[in-house]
């Protein structure tokens, strides 16, 4: 195995709260937290996955932008996307649909996997959006399909994270 250190840049999409903050804190401190003050754009965290300790850069596409569309610098920085959406706003699911398209437009599936992630899973009683639709929508787009919920749940979180990092080696095994 390849033991140098690795990084991986991931970049986090979605319309205004759906939980991307949510599920960054969550990953980086395994905690929910319900408020934040002001935060430095991308973070970063050491993880040590298959034995190999990985640097994973996160960027929060919307910190400090007033719209949810992403330039593309970030798009060319990220070697992987989680896009985000909330089960019970169907204009976040549309949204996430439109960033598919615009992503897709300069980054091709075998260099930049795409995680869409389905957030807020406890809201059961107020879901606008099945998990039906956003399993297809994932299907046909060729991405992977996460349903969690950043306030419940840190396993479900990890997965994401931990699943789009092993979809980066691949491509890069695959390059
Ligand atoms: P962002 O604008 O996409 O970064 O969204 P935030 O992370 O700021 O979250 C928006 C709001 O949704 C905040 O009030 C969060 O506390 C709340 N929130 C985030 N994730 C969840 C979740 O999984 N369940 C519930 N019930 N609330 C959540």
């Amino acid at each position: 195995g390849n033991q140098q250190r690795m990084e991986v840049n991931i970049l986090l999409m979605g319309a205004h709260n759906v939980g991307k903050t949510a599920l960054t804190v969550r990953f980086l401190t395994r905690r929910f937290i319900g408020e934040y003050g002001d935060m430095e754009s991308v973070y970063s965290r050491m993880e040590r996955i298959h034995g190999q300790e990985i640097c994973i850069n996160i960027w929060d596409s919307q910190v400090g932008e007033k719209s949810c569309w992403v330039s593309e610098k970030q798009l060319q920085w990220a070697d992987g996307m989680i896009l985000v959406y909330d089960i019970c706003d169907r204009g976040s699911f549309d949204a996430v649909r439109q960033q598919l398209q615009l992503v897709r437009r300069s980054r091709k599936p075998a260099s930049c996997p795409v995680v869409i992630v389905a957030n807020k899973r406890d809201l059961q009683h107020h879901r606008s959006v099945s998990g039906e639709e956003g399993r297809l929508l994932a299907l046909t787009q060729g991405c992977c399909f996460f349903e969690v919920s950043a306030a419940e749940t840190y396993h479900s979180v990890l997965l994401v994270f931990h699943r789009l990092v092993d979809l980066v080696r691949e491509t890069r095994a695959l390059r």
